[in-house]
């Protein structure tokens, strides 16, 4: 059932939008009684012309929350107690605009256009929303019923659709952080969302690849790389009928698994009903193969790869790239010389060995 959306403004006219899934649940009713501050000041883009890359430069994401007690936490609903960023006294799932968002709509244009000769800069414009899976503070993604993953699917699908019409949005990426040690400063499980105003040097990469294999074969290259690994099922490590998850051959972190629809589509909105409902089931059962990995919660990122907004949309194909830095019980992979300054990963652990640990559990 596709969830009842509503929404309000914050009392610093932030959008934020509930997703309940039983229609008429009132949310929409409970101001924002808060006196926010007027939004930070915009973030800038700083170009690298020797990596052809933007910077992003967000001073005031210094100030935000960080680890606050769990009587103050921002992403549980607003008790008499506490006044949270979620005026209603109870949740599904909800979406708002950041209150430290690394890229924004609501900037005023910045007089610099560049920093020297050889450094443009252009003002940090995109959107940054914050996702809460849940209004139980003490859960985690992978305790949620598949019912509820399907709410955050919608509700991620809706928001893709909306902030790709959005002037200047170049990507728009949805992803989850979890555990301390990948720097999570809210434990209250959350993703977010960011829409760039340029494509990603990831993405990019991955276009030059796509554009180039589509020339040589008139083909779709993830489309290419996912049949591969169906054939080999050496990595595949659980599939159901419309979703498959496998460890890449060429997996660059200790333990990490991509999960595919069998159509090719390029973003969530794209995905059938029967798509999204197939995903939640599988991509649990993938959650608790990480957390049984060394039977304790597995920190992770967990990352939405879509097509891009404009040029090389048609190249795009969805995918969620899930991977955890842990690689053994108490030793975490830290990027150091290798892969912080060349970009070049070394990986401890062979990608077969990784699914043939992670079929096991
Ligand atoms: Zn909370």
């Amino acid at each position: 059932m596709t969830p009842t959306r509503s929404s309000i403004r914050l009392s610093d006219g932030r959008e934020l939008i509930y997703f309940d899934e039983s229609p008429d649940s009132g949310r929409s009713g409970h101001p924002d009684t808060r006196q926010l501050p007027p939004p930070p000041p915009a973030s800038q883009l700083r170009y690298d012309p020797l990596t052809d890359e933007w910077i992003a430069v967000a001073a005031h994401r210094n100030t935000r929350t960080f680890l606050p007690p769990s009587d103050a936490c921002p992403l549980c609903p607003t008790s008499e107690r506490f006044a949270s960023e979620i005026p209603a006294p109870d949740y599904d799932v909800v979406v708002f605009e950041n209150q430290f968002p690394s890229f924004s709509d609501r900037i005023v244009p910045d007089e610099i256009t560049q920093v020297t000769g050889m450094v443009p800069v252009r003002p940090g414009r995109g959107r940054c929303e914050v996702v809460c899976f849940t209004s139980d503070h003490d859960a985690a993604f992978g305790s949620l019923p598949p019912s509820r993953v399907r709410t955050v699917i919608d509700a991620l699908a809706d928001r893709t659709a909306e902030i790709s019409r959005m002037p200047g949005v170049a990507q728009v990426f949805p992803f989850e952080n979890r555990g301390v040690e990948i720097g999570v400063t809210l434990h209250h499980p959350h993703g977010q969302i960011y829409a760039y105003p340029t494509v990603t040097p990831k993405t990019a990469a991955y276009l030059r690849a796509a554009a180039r294999h589509r020339e040589k074969t008139g083909r779709n290259l993830y489309a290419d790389v996912l049949a591969a690994e169906q054939e080999a099922k050496v990595r595949v490590v659980a599939a159901n009928e419309h979703w498959t998850a496998y460890v890449p051959a060429a997996a660059r972190w200790p333990f990490e698994v991509h999960l595919a629809p069998h159509r090719q589509v390029p973003d969530l909105p794209a995905l059938t009903d029967a798509e999204r409902d197939a995903f939640g089931p599988l991509y649990l059962d993938v959650l608790r193969r990480f957390d049984g990995l060394f039977g304790k919660p597995m920190p992770y990122i967990s990352a939405w790869h879509q097509a891009v907004v404009g040029e090389g949309r048609d190249l795009g194909y969805l995918h969620l790239q899930l991977f955890s830095i842990r690689r053994a019980a108490d030793k975490l992979k830290f990027l150091a010389g290798s892969e912080s300054a060349m970009g070049a990963f070394v990986n401890d652990i062979v990608p077969e060995a990784a699914a043939q640990r992670l079929r096991d559990i």
